[in-house]
């Protein structure tokens, strides 16, 4: 396929190899980051865009995304597939799907979890939204990216589907580090903490693939320093986005508005900016009750 790819970061560097190694043909824009081997360098977004069957974007938030898409959709081709990876706010993602479809193609919203580790071994998974043929048309690069895609439903899905499942993530890690901490105040050892906790029904993602203590449980960034893994800067950024979903939409979400609290505290108040998102186990464990 004749792809366009805008925005190789961290994220992007590597699907965009994944799909060149896979034989397809990959132009690619960035204004900062080095091109991956193998691509076609283009001038700007807007000519990675021109004649590509698909334009992958991976970028940092909503309002760069708009952007860009505003950059881009002009000189797509019609019936082109403007394929979003990037995890943006439910509104900017349905506000470029309606600008495709004025522009006579098609979006879809199909942001990731699996972070840089997943990226480059091609094991990511997509949740999608859009139309039914667009998903079906971009599956091929799915495959190539990752190792699951759902389709979520319409326009926005994909998006919602990321935030509700990072605001479980992020309240599941704090309860299971406050948790450990209070263990540790109780005089539990941390090894018998994991080996009752991982098979009884506290056990969660958190605990068991990814222990934020180290030395217990499978290998973890806890093991590592707390080097993420996925920083807490990215899950606060989540959690801002989910907030600012249920603001639009509603929804009454008291624990996802602790979690971002804490996390902006965490982030921006303490030594959290760059650390693993686990690493709110070291936080819990040096403060006391109230503090
Ligand atoms: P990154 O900052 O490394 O990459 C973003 C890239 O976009 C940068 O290279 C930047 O130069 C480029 N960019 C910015 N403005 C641009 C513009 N106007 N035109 C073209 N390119 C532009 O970020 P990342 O870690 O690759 O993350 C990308 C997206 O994936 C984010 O939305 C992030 O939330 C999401 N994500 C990241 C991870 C992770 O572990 N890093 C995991 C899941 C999802």
């Amino acid at each position: 396929m004749r792809i366009g790819f805008v925005g190789l970061g961290n994220m992007g560097a590597p699907m965009a190899a994944n799909l060149v190694a896979a034989g397809h043909e990959v132009t690619g824009y960035d204004p900062v980051a080095p091109l991956p081997e193998g691509l076609r360098p283009a001038a700007s977004a807007a000519a990675a865009a021109t004649g590509a069957e698909v334009v992958i974007t991976m970028l940092p938030d909503g309002p760069v995304l708009c952007a860009v898409a505003k950059e881009i959709l002009p000189e797509m081709s019609p019936g082109a597939v403007l394929l979003d990876c990037s995890t943006v706010d439910v509104e900017s993602a349905r506000a470029v799907a309606d600008a495709a479809a004025g522009a006579g193609c098609m979006a879809v919203d199909a942001p990731v979890s699996g972070g840089i580790g997943g990226a480059t071994a091609g094991t990511l998974t997509f949740m999608a939204g859009g139309p039914a043929e667009a998903f079906e048309r971009v599956r091929p690069l799915f495959d190539v990216m990752g190792q699951k895609a759902v389709h979520c439903g319409d326009a926005g899905a994909g998006q919602a589907a990321k935030i509700c499942n990072n605001m479980i993530l992020g309240i599941t890690m704090i309860g299971t580090c406050e948790a450990f901490a209070l263990a540790d105040r109780l005089g539990l050892d941390r090894q018998k903490m994991f080996d009752v906790v991982s098979t009884s029904s506290g056990y969660s993602w958190t605990m068991n693939a990814y222990c934020p203590a180290p030395g217990v449980g499978p290998q973890s960034p806890a093991d590592n320093g707390y080097k993420p893994g996925f920083a807490a800067d990215l899950m606060l950024k989540d959690l801002r986005l989910s907030q600012q979903a249920a603001e639009a939409a509603d929804a009454d979400t008291p624990l996802g508005l602790a979690a971002m609290r804490l996390y902006e505290t965490f982030v921006e108040g303490e030594d959290g900016r760059g650390r693993d998102f686990s690493a709110m186990l070291p936080r819990f464990e040096k403060r006391r009750r109230g503090a």
